[in-house]
């Protein structure tokens, strides 16, 4: 159907897909979302990634309802639902400071986007705690949210956002507030409930390592523009630009040009005193670069390893920083000239001592034509 023939109405049970089509939204001078198309597909956990202020919150806010557009519009398959109000979309949400009422019981939160669509009392009760069970908290239904922990009071608000039933769930960094351990152990519990409850999921974050581990797909924003979209693996392998591998642990990030070409493809590219054989990932996807082109090259610290003088891409190191890290113990190490390299490994390296290191071509990634060294320059 083509665009023009939709009409805006309200939403119905089961979708296909959800898109933003075009959406823009300013603020005063602030340019927060820049002509953004976003599908969710049913069954998807769609990870929004970027920095801060590159306009994950506001793409959010305006799926739901809770921010105008500027222009664009979204679509609940071919039903046009930007002007339809929030609690017409059927949508749960979870935000990161729980938005909790302190002064109800964990059973009446969990109660409240029911009472708002005019459930029945002895239904509501049935749901609220169903959903209470769901996040393992049905222990605790009449206490108020003060007298729980930030990981139960983050539970009640996914049982709240769980309890009316939706097709979709929109999370905002809802892993925030919360310690390391209680992160990681919430993190599996989404996945679960996402994984039971044959939800469809968008979650925004600013976390790579949350990121890769919840998304089915990520979406990468720069600025309040689409920058990338693929599977964890795919992004994780295969960055379009040095921005994006600053997200995906690519530590290792050096400005530098083209030396020559190689064999297949591939590229000699010199950092200072690193000499490096590449691969080249240019913006319109070619693998083309004179000699001198500048680039920047981006290496993840898992793919350097410690290796023979004589290996090929090698780089001769002073180790620097030796950290403990269980399995494996990540390095900082310098150059001659002072260019810091940081990998892991599981050979027993010393602070202070000599020692070579190498790394694959297909793991150089030499970016020319696109963004430079930063996570958010303008290059
Ligand atoms: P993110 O979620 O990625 O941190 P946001 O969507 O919160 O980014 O913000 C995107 C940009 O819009 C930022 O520059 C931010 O300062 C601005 N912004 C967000 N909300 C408002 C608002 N209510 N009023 C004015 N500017 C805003």
């Amino acid at each position: 159907m083509s665009v023009a023939s939709r009409t805006p109405a309200q939403t119905e049970p089961g979708f296909e897909s959800l898109q933003m089509c075009g959406v823009s939204r300013t603020y005063g001078r602030t340019r927060a979302l820049v002509d953004l198309d976003l599908e969710l597909t049913r069954g998807e956990f769609v990870a929004l990634l970027g920095p801060s202020g590159c306009g994950k919150s506001t793409a959010l806010a305006c799926l739901a309802g809770l921010q105008p557009l500027t222009t664009g519009s979204i679509w609940r398959d071919e039903v046009r639902i930007d002007t339809v109000p929030v609690e017409k979309r059927g949508f749960g949400m979870v935000f990161q400071n729980y938005a909790l009422f302190p002064h109800l019981t964990v059973q009446k939160n969990v109660e409240f986007g029911l009472s708002m669509r005019h459930v029945g009392r002895d239904e509501r009760r049935r749901r609220a705690a169903a959903a209470l069970d769901l996040v393992q908290l049905t222990d605790h239904a009449g206490k108020i949210p003060s007298q729980l922990s930030g990981g139960e009071q983050q539970r009640v608000a996914i049982a709240r956002a769980l309890a009316i039933d939706p097709e979709i769930v929109l999370m905002d960094e809802p892993l925030s507030n919360l310690d390391a351990a209680l992160r990681i152990e919430m993190r599996t519990e989404i996945k679960r409930l996402y994984q039971e409850r044959d939800l469809s999921v968008l979650y925004v974050t600013h976390d790579q390592e949350e990121a890769l581990s919840l998304a089915t797909r990520l979406v990468v924003l720069r600025k309040g523009r689409f920058v990338q979209s693929g599977t964890p693996e795919d992004v994780y392998a295969n960055p379009v630009s040095a921005y994006v591998a600053g997200f995906m642990g690519y530590r290792n990030i050096f400005a530098g040009h083209v030396a020559a070409r190689a064999e297949d493809g591939a590229v000699h590219v010199v950092a200072d005193d690193l000499e490096l054989v590449g691969r080249l990932v240019t913006g319109g996807g070619t693998d083309n670069a004179a000699q001198g082109t500048a680039v920047t090259i981006a290496i993840r610290p898992e793919d350097i390893r410690v290796a023979a003088p004589s290996a090929p891409n090698a780089i001769q190191v002073m180790v620097e920083v030796v950290e403990f890290h269980g399995r494996d113990l990540a390095v900082r190490a310098r150059t001659n000239r002072g260019v810091a390299i940081h990998f892991k490994t599981d050979e027993p390296v010393v602070a202070g001592h000599r020692a070579t290191l190498s790394v694959s071509s297909e793991r150089v990634l030499a970016f020319a034509g696109v963004a430079g060294a930063s996570r958010d320059d303008d290059s």
